[in-house]
C-alpha cells in the first residue's frame, strides 16, 4: 500500500473537494492503493458490506471492509491488472455463481468457471454464495442413513443424511481418503457430491478426478478447486460458493454430500485476508471472527421438512491438526460447530490400520437415529469390546502371565481390528457390512492373525453372495433383521467356518 496516513489523508480531502465541486456520479469510485490482492477504494459512498464492485477489463472484487472514508476490497478477478488511480463503479449485487444441474461431472473454480477444458458451464442459474440458513422450523430431524461404505464408520461412527461430521487428523492419515470413499459409495443411490479442494496441489486434485472418473462416479460429483497456487479470495470463497451449488440441489429436494477439504487451510486463507484489510488479529493470529466464518458455513447444511421438499446436505469438513492436538483454535472451533468427528490417529496410520479411526475419540452425535436396524443390531457390542481390548492391550504390556479370560479379550479385540481394516476405493454395501459384523462378533476369527482374517472375510462375501444371496437382498430390502434371518447369518458363518475353512 506504501503510502503514509498523511499522505492519504490529504489525497481523499482533496479529491473531497473536487468531487463536491464536479458533484460526481455516487456509483463510481477511485482505487487509492492496490497490492496483494487488496484494493483501497475511495469513494462509493453507499456502498454495502459484501457487495461486488467492478474494475476496469473485467475486473471483480469483493467489498469486505466499510471504513469511515474508504473501503477495503478483496480482489476475486483481474488483481494484476488493476492500479492505483482507476475506476471502479458498485453494482448493488452480491457475490453470485452459476448452479445447476450443468456442473455435474465438471471441474470448476469458486466463481464457477470451468477449470478442466470442457466449455463454459451451460447454466442461467445463479445463487449468491453467502445465504441465510434454513431456521428450526423449516428443518427435520437426521433419519435416514449416508453410508460412507467403510465398516468402521458406518458401525461405530454412523453418519445422517443432513448431519455435519468433521474428519480431523494429522497430515497423511488419510483424511481425504475416507470422504472420497463417501463420494465413491454414493454411486447410484441419487445423492449429488461437491468436493471443495481449498489449498490443495492442482496434481491431488487432478488425480481425485482422474480416480472418480475410472470409478465411473463423475456423473453426479462437482468439484470446486481453489488450489494452494490461487490468491487467498478464492480459497474464502470456495467452500461458500460450493455450498451455494450445494444448496440449489437441495431445494429441489435432493440429498446432497458435500466435502471441504480441508477448512484449516481455509482458515489460513482468511488470517491472511483479514490482516492484510488491517483487521485485529486474535489468538494465533486469526481474526476474531474466524468461529463466525465456519459457523455460517456449516449451519447451512442440514435436513429440510418435507414441506420445503425433504432434500438435505450432509457436510464432511475436514481439519487437519499438528501432532494430534484437537485442542488448538481452528479444531476446536470446527469441533463444536460439527455434530461429531471422525479422528484419525496417526500411530495406527503408520502401523498399518487404515482407515486409522480412533474409536475412542470419534462420536457421531445424531447418526445413529439414522442408523438402519440391521446395522444397529450388527455393531451393538462393538465399540466396548474394542475399548476393553485396548484397555486390557495396555496391562498386557507389562505382564507376561495372563488369565483365559483376558487373553480371550485380546484375541476377540485383535481380530475386531483386524476385521476394520479397509483399503480405500472399495466401499461395502451395507448388507455385507453386516454379515462382516456379525463374523467379526460370532468369535470363529479370533485368534487368527491380521492377514489371515482380511482373505477369510473377502473370501466370506464371496460364499455370502453365492450362497446367500436371497439373505443379503432380504437385509437389503428390509433394512432389519427378523428371526428367520439371524437364524441364516448363523448358519451362513458356521457352514463357511466350519466346513469350508477348518
Ligand atoms: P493430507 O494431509 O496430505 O491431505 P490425508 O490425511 O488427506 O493427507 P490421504 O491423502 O487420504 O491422507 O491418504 C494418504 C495416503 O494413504 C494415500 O496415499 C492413500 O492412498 C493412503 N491411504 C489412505 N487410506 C487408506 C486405506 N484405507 N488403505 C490403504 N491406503 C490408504
Ligand atoms: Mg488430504
Amino acid at each position: 500500500m506504501g503510502m503514509n496516513p498523511r499522505e492519504m489523508a490529504s489525497l481523499l480531502v482533496k479529491e473531497i473537494e473536487e468531487s463536491e465541486a464536479k458533484d460526481i456520479d455516487r456509483s463510481v469510485g477511485t482505487v487509492v492503493a492496490v497490492g496483494d490482492g487488496i484494493a483501497t477504494v475511495y469513494g462509493l459512498p453507499e456502498a454495502m458490506l459484501g457487495e461486488l464492485l467492478s474494475f476496469p477489463h473485467g475486473g471483480k472484487g469483493l467489498v469486505m471492509n466499510l471504513n469511515e472514508d474508504s473501503l477495503g476490497v478483496v480482489l476475486l478477478k483481474g488483481a494484476e491488472a488493476i492500479s492505483e488511480g482507476d475506476p471502479v463503479s458498485s453494482t448493488g449485487e452480491v457475490l453470485e455463481v452459476k448452479v445447476g444441474d450443468a456442473l455435474l461431472g465438471r471441474v470448476v473454480s469458486p466463481l464457477a468457471e470451468p477449470l478442466d477444458g470442457l466449455g463454459p458451464i451451460q447454466s442461467d442459474r445463479k445463487l449468491p454464495i453467502e445465504r441465510i440458513a434454513p431456521g428450526v422450523m423449516e428443518r427435520e430431524s437426521v433419519s435416514v442413513p449416508l453410508e460412507t461404505g467403510l465398516v468402521a464408520i458406518d458401525s461405530m461412527v454412523p453418519i445422517g443424511r443432513g448431519q455435519r461430521e468433521l474428519i480431523i487428523g494429522d497430515r497423511q492419515t488419510g483424511k481425504t481418503s475416507i470422504a472420497i470413499d463417501a463420494i465413491v459409495n454414493q454411486k447410484g443411490k441419487g445423492v449429488y457430491c461437491v468436493y471443495v479442494a481449498i489449498g490443495q496441489k492442482n496434481s491431488s486434485v487432478a488425480a481425485i478426478h482422474e480416480r472418480l472418473r475410472s470409478l465411473g462416479c463423475l456423473s453426479y460429483v462437482t468439484i470446486v478447486n481453489a488450489s494452494a497456487s490461487r490468491p487467498s479470495p478464492e480459497l474464502y470463497i470456495a467452500p461458500f460458493a460450493g455450498m451455494a451449488m450445494a444448496e440449489e440441489w437441495m431445494e429441489e429436494g435432493k440429498d446432497v454430500l458435500i466435502v471441504f477439504d480441508d477448512l484449516s487451510k481455509h482458515a489460513v486463507a482468511y488470517r491472511a485476508l483479514s490482516l492484510l484489510l488491517r483487521r485485529s488479529p486474535g489468538r494465533e493470529a486469526y481474526p476474531g471472527d474466524i468461529f463466525y466464518l465456519h459457523s455460517r458455513l456449516l449451519e447451512r447444511s442440514c435436513k429440510l421438512s418435507k414441506e420445503r421438499g425433504g432434500g438435505s446436505i450432509t457436510a464432511l469438513p475436514i481439519v487437519e491438526t499438528q501432532a494430534g492436538d484437537i485442542s488448538s483454535y481452528i479444531p476446536t472451533n470446527v469441533i463444536s460447530i460439527t455434530d461429531g468427528q471422525i479422528f484419525l490417529s496417526a500411530d495406527r496410520f503408520q502401523a498399518g490400520f487404515r482407515p486409522a479411526i480412533d474409536s475412542g475419540l470419534s462420536v457421531s452425535r445424531v447418526g445413529s437415529a439414522a442408523q438402519t436396524k440391521a446395522m444397529k443390531e450388527a455393531s451393538r457390542s462393538l465399540k466396548i469390546n474394542l475399548a476393553s481390548y485396548r484397555e486390557n492391550l495396555s496391562f498386557a504390556q507389562f505382564g507376561s502371565d495372563l488369565d483365559s479370560e483376558t487373553k480371550k479379550i485380546l484375541a476377540h479385540g485383535s481380530a475386531l481390528e483386524a476385521g476394520l481394516r479397509q483399503v480405500n476405493y472399495a466401499p461395502l454395501p451395507m448388507e455385507e457390512q453386516v454379515i462382516v459384523l456379525f463374523a467379526l462378533q460370532s468369535g470363529y476369527l479370533d485368534g487368527r492373525k491380521d492377514e489371515e482374517v482380511s482373505t477369510l472375510l473377502a473370501e466370506l462375501l464371496e460364499f455370502a453372495k453365492d450362497r446367500g444371496s436371497e439373505l443379503l437382498a432380504a437385509l437389503r430390502e428390509k433394512k432389519a433383521l427378523s428371526d428367520e434371518s439371524r437364524k441364516r447369518i448363523g448358519d451362513l458363518l458356521e457352514l463357511f467356518f466350519t466346513k469350508e475353512k477348518k
